[in-house]
């Protein structure tokens, strides 16, 4: 049978009115003058009830203390049972704890900061790490060290020169290999890391933003726009405008701005207007005033 059956809808009479015993144990628990008026009072079950104080604790607003009395069968002595700080349907209560690493923003790691990636990380996937070297007794195993110290050593006849003791092993080859094209990374951006990445930039610098509608050309034909390598690079660039809202940033292909390199032309300087005054040229004037009036 389960407890919601076997609960008595009508609070038991003598611990209904135990509400001074009830208060009496509150204030035992709480700090002087915490405990408020009496709220309400709810039956748990068979001569079990608990009443409910309202709590004057600033920092509690809506929370009530709930002290539980109970009866022993055809006893007459009510007993107090608990007494408990408990939220009311209005009570303020804090927000559901939320783990630090779901709690971080961008722009929240500071200097010294250090930020810890998951192994599960969906955004990286590994990168190369010398697993796909061949076993040493495999059928392939050497073949790569084989294939580059002929290579050094055709190289040495053709430009007669000593060949380089430069290969000791497969595994140093690839590695050198690897860190040359710059892969010697444990872990590399996956799909989802690029596409998430290349979401985060489109919505922060691209063709949807305003600057972006009001742009006169984009930046695709930009000067100031630096190419980027790899897969990215279809969609996005740098801008290096000083003067651009966007310099520095990752750019799609498709935002613009009003300092576009081509968009906007120069006023040319003014011409100044020829003089109205000839200074240059002169006027005769006669020497004597009374000749000037004959
Ligand atoms: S100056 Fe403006 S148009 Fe040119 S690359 Fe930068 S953001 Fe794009």
């Amino acid at each position: 049978m389960s407890a919601a059956t076997t609960r008595s809808r009508t609070p038991d009479r003598l611990c209904a009115e135990a509400v001074d015993l009830a208060r009496a144990a509150a204030e035992e628990v709480a700090a002087p003058g915490v405990v408020g008026e009496h709220v309400s009072l709810v039956s748990e079950g068979d001569r079990v009830v608990t009443h409910f104080f309202e709590c004057k604790e600033p920092g509690y607003r809506g929370w009530r203390w709930a002290v539980t009395v109970a009866r022993a069968s055809r006893a007459k002595v009510v007993t107090l049972d608990e007494s408990v700080l408990l939220p009311g349907p209005d009570a303020l209560l804090a927000p559901e704890w939320v783990p630090w690493s779901e709690r971080l923003r961008p722009g929240d790691l500071g200097p010294g900061d250090l930020l810890p990636t998951e192994a599960e990380d969906l955004r990286l996937e590994p990168g190369y790490s010398g697993e796909d070297v061949p076993p040493p007794n495999s059928a392939l195993a050497g073949t790569t060290h084989d294939l580059a110290e002929r290579v050094e050593q055709e190289d040495a006849e053709l430009t007669d020169r000593r060949p380089a003791d430069t290969f000791p092993n497969g595994r140093g080859d690839l590695a050198s290999l690897a860190e040359e094209l710059g892969m010697r990374r444990a872990r590399v951006l996956s799909r989802y890391g690029l596409h998430t990445a290349a979401d985060r930039w489109d919505e922060s610098f691209g063709a949807k933003t305003p600057m972006a509608q009001a742009a006169p050309a984009s930046c695709v034909t930009c000067g100031f726009l630096v190419p980027i390598a790899g897969s990215l690079s279809q969609a996005f660039g740098i801008c290096a405008n000083e003067f651009s809202p966007a310099d520095g940033h990752v750019v799609s292909l498709s935002y613009g701005c009003g300092g576009h390199s081509e968009a906007a032309v120069m006023p040319k300087t003014p011409q100044p207007a020829p003089p109205v005054l000839d200074s240059m040229a002169a006027d005769a004037f006669p020497l004597d005033e009374d000749l000037g009036h004959s």
